[in-house]
């Protein structure tokens, strides 16, 4: 039973599921992925639930592909926004506004060491794109190392740096290597990341002249199927690379903004301190803005020149994203994560026992995995069967994403206000659909 929850969104009059659909394909792009065989069509959002336009509820696991961290239309945020709107919509970094720099500002503090120089964008892409270009500004080096099944976004540079077939178009990717991915699960060294490391040493020595610009990569690989690196493999990495004179970047885009529960950022798990981190997604609990964070020394690259975009840190998107620390502050939203994903990873990990499809359960607080497979020894991907899956746990009102390079993975990425019956609720609904199978 799905938990109760008080809120009764407005009457919606406008067009149905199958109108839109049909504007959908003659408007549209056609790389739009359509994840339900029938499309839904979602009016209302409120925390962590979402509602069709019929006014039925769904609980969103999948948090806006990990971006809606304090919960759909969350009060606080709304109001930011709207008082911003009313009195500035927009203003570029030739002026100053006190919402972008009182933003930048609440941003350093959640940074550890010298990271407190921030530049703002309007994606993650933006943010990775424009990381990597200081990493090599600053070295004067061009080759940077990513890792295999990482995704860093769809522009030139980063989906140079991705490393998945499915998300690729272009081929040139001059300068850029892919080590191998450091997971635990069909990894060749299990959980031993100190030997996974050892293949970014390789590629220093035997793929670039010894010198590199940097190291990009996820703490847990969010479209890779939620994966987190191996222990050992990022301070051995880091140290490798600084040896080489590179710079390390930590992609904080997903598992950032408290959403590992264990800490603010998803590197911070790992011991380590980037010397740039990107971010977007739960930045803004779901407005468009990203930012890279670096230290006032690197950040001296972009002075040679006038380094500019039309929007980044707008302030509306600023208002915004100061209301989204706030209120994971307020509310408590880390601790949170860290007590409902602990719950959560222990009850689905439980139904491992119950049902052989169930091939791993991984990640860290409210960014879970779980990978289906067909043969838990060959560890076969279950492709077909998870479609089928998420048609029928959505008929239930649950909405879980997927990943993985092979699809066969779901993700877990809700607003960090879930609650344990939510959980409950989405073990529940999962296990009834996996018997049914
Ligand atoms: N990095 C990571 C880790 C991501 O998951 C994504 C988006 N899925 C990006 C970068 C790109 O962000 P955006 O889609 O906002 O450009």
């Amino acid at each position: 039973k799905m938990p109760h929850f008080d809120y009764t969104p407005p009457p919606y009059t406008g067009p149905s599921a199958a109108e839109i659909s049909k504007k959908r394909k003659e408007y549209l792009s056609p790389s739009i992925v359509h994840l339900f065989k029938n499309p839904l069509n979602l009016v209302d959002g409120k925390m962590q639930y979402l509602y069709d336009e019929n006014g039925r509820r769904y609980l969103d696991a999948f948090g806006g592909i990990a971006t809606v961290c304090c919960g759909h239309c969350h009060p606080d945020v709304v109001a930011a926004i709207i008082n911003q709107t009313k009195r500035l919509q927009h203003s570029t970094v030739l002026y100053l506004n006190h919402a972008i720099a009182d933003f930048a500002e609440a941003l350093a503090s959640k940074l550890p060491g010298d990271l407190k120089v921030v530049f703002f964008t309007n994606s993650g892409t933006e943010a990775n794109e424009l990381a990597l270009m200081m990493a090599r500004l600053y070295t004067g080096c061009h080759d940077i190392i990513s890792l295999r099944n990482g995704y860093h976004g769809n522009a030139a540079g980063t989906m140079g740096a991705t490393a998945q077939s499915n998300y690729k178009f272009n081929t040139v990717q001059i300068g850029v290597h892919h080590a191998l991915n450091p997971d635990q699960y069909r990894g060749v060294f299990g959980s031993d990341g100190v030997k996974y490391a050892g293949d970014v040493q390789e590629i220093i020595d035997y793929g670039t002249c010894g010198r590199v610009a940097g190291f990009i990569a996820e703490a847990i690989q969010g479209v890779g199927g939620i994966l987190e690196l191996a222990p050992g493999y990022l301070p051995a990495v880091y140290s490798s690379i600084r040896k080489a004179g590179g710079l390390c970047i930590a992609d904080e885009v997903q598992s950032g903004f408290a959403r590992t529960g264990s800490h603010f950022w998803g590197f911070e798990a790992h011991d380590v301190v980037p010397d740039i981190v990107t971010m977007a997604k739960g930045i803004g609990n779901g407005i468009p803005i990203g930012a890279v964070v670096t230290t006032p020394e690197i950040a001296k690259v972009l002075t040679y020149r006038t380094y500019f975009n039309t929007f980044g840190g707008n302030p509306v998107c600023a208002a915004g994203g100061l209301a989204v620390l706030r209120v994971i502050e307020k509310e408590k939203l880390q601790q949170n994560a860290f007590v409902v994903g602990s719950y959560l990873k222990e009850r689905l990990t439980s139904l491992k026992d119950k049902h052989e499809i169930i091939g791993d359960v991984r990640g860290r607080g409210l960014m879970l995995g779980i990978e289906l497979v067909t043969d838990r020894q060959l560890k076969t991907p279950a492709k077909a069967e998870i479609l089928h899956l998420m048609d029928q746990m959505k008929e239930l009102g649950v909405l879980v994403g997927k990943g993985g390079f092979h699809g066969n993975v779901f993700r877990i990425t809700p607003p960090l206000c879930f609650t344990k019956e939510d959980a409950d609720f989405l073990v529940d609904v999962m296990d009834y659909t996996l018997s049914k199978m």
